[in-house]
C-alpha cells in the first residue's frame, strides 16, 4: 500500500446507460489534478479477461501495458466477484492515483452497487462525491427509438417501454441515494451541455477542484462509450427531439413520468 496518504476524492458518476456519462467523465478528467478512469466496474469484474490483449486500447491511445496509468497496476485483480474483492482492488487504484499525484478520480461506472461497496469501505483520507446524471426522458427515449427504427423494430412500443424503463430505473436510483449515506449532486445532462460553463463552475465547486493547481488532468478510460471516446467534437447535443411535439404528449398520458422528469431535469448542487 502507498505510504502517500494525501487525501483524494472519488467522483462517482451514477446514471442510466446512454445518459452522457463518458462525456462527463472525460470533461471532468480535463480539470486540474483529475484522472478519468471510465467504467472501472467493467475492468474489475473481468469483462476484460485479457489485460495483455493487444486490441485493448486506453483512451490515452496506448495499449494497457504501455499506458502510463494502467501499466502501473499490472497485478490488479480483474476477476472480482465479492464486495471485498472489489474494495481491495479499488484500494490499489486509489493508492496508485495518490502516488501519481492526482487529487480526483473520476469513475463513470454508473452502477449503484459499486458505489455502495466503495461507500461502505470507509477508505482513509478518501471522500466519495457522487454526481447523479440524468438525461431528459424525451431525449433519452427518442434515442432508444431511433436505434429501434434502424433495427426495423416497432418504434412506438420501444418508445413506450423506454419511457417506463427511464421512470422505474431513475426512481430506483433516486431512492437508493436518498436511503443511503451518500454525498450527491444532481446534474441534468441538458444543463451540462447547453449551459456548459455554469455547470463546470458548479461542479468544480462541488468537487473542490483547485483550479490554481498546475497538475494537468488526464483520462485513461478503458471502458466507456467507444463512439464518444473517439469523437473529438464530443460535446454536441442532439436537439432533434425538441421538434418532435408528440414526445411531450406522452408526458401528459403518463403524468408520473412527467413529474419525475421535471424533478430531475434541474441540476442541484451541494450535499443532499
Ligand atoms: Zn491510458
Amino acid at each position: 500500500m502507498s505510504k502517500n496518504n494525501q487525501s483524494i476524492t472519488i467522483c462517482y458518476i451514477l446514471s442510466l446507460g446512454h445518459s452522457g456519462s463518458t462525456v462527463l467523465d472525460r470533461t471532468l478528467a480535463s480539470l486540474p489534478g483529475a484522472v478519468g478512469l471510465g467504467e472501472t466496474y467493467a475492468l474489475l469484474s473481468g469483462k476484460e479477461q485479457n489485460f495483455e490483449n493487444t486490441s485493448s486500447l486506453c483512451s490515452c491511445g496506448n495499449q494497457l501495458l504501455q499506458c502510463e496509468y494502467w501499466s502501473g497496476l499490472k497485478d490488479l485483480n480483474k476477476n472480482c466477484q465479492s464486495p471485498e474483492e472489489f474494495i481491495n482492488a479499488y484500494q490499489q487504484i486509489i493508492a496508485h492515483a495518490q502516488q501519481q499525484g492526482y487529487s480526483h478520480i473520476i469513475d463513470s461506472s454508473k452502477k449503484p452497487w459499486l458505489l455502495e461497496y466503495l461507500n461502505s469501505a470507509r477508505f482513509e483520507n478518501v471522500e466519495i462525491k457522487t454526481i447523479y446524471l440524468v438525461r431528459d426522458v424525451r431525449g433519452w427515449a427518442a434515442s432508444r427509438r431511433s436505434l429501434a427504427a434502424r433495427e426495423g423494430k416497432s418504434t412506438i412500443l420501444v418508445f413506450i417501454r423506454a419511457v417506463h424503463n427511464w421512470f422505474l430505473n431513475n426512481l430506483r436510483l433516486l431512492n437508493f441515494l436518498k436511503k443511503g449515506d451518500y454525498t450527491w449532486s444532481l446534474l441534468s445532462y441538458e444543463s451540462f451541455v447547453l449551459d456548459h460553463e455554469n455547470s463546470i463552475n458548479s461542479l468544480t465547486k462541488y468537487l473542490n477542484i483547485d483550479t490554481s493547481n498546475a497538475a494537468e488532468g488526464a483520462d485513461h478510460i478503458v471502458f466507456g462509450n467507444r463512439t464518444k471516446l473517439n469523437d473529438q467534437k464530443h460535446l454536441r447535443y442532439d436537439t432533434r427531439w425538441f421538434n418532435v411535439y408528440h414526445l411531450s404528449v406522452y408526458l401528459f398520458i403518463f403524468p408520473y413520468i412527467g413529474w419525475l422528469n421535471s424533478l430531475l431535469s434541474i441540476s442541484k448542487n451541494g450535499k443532499e
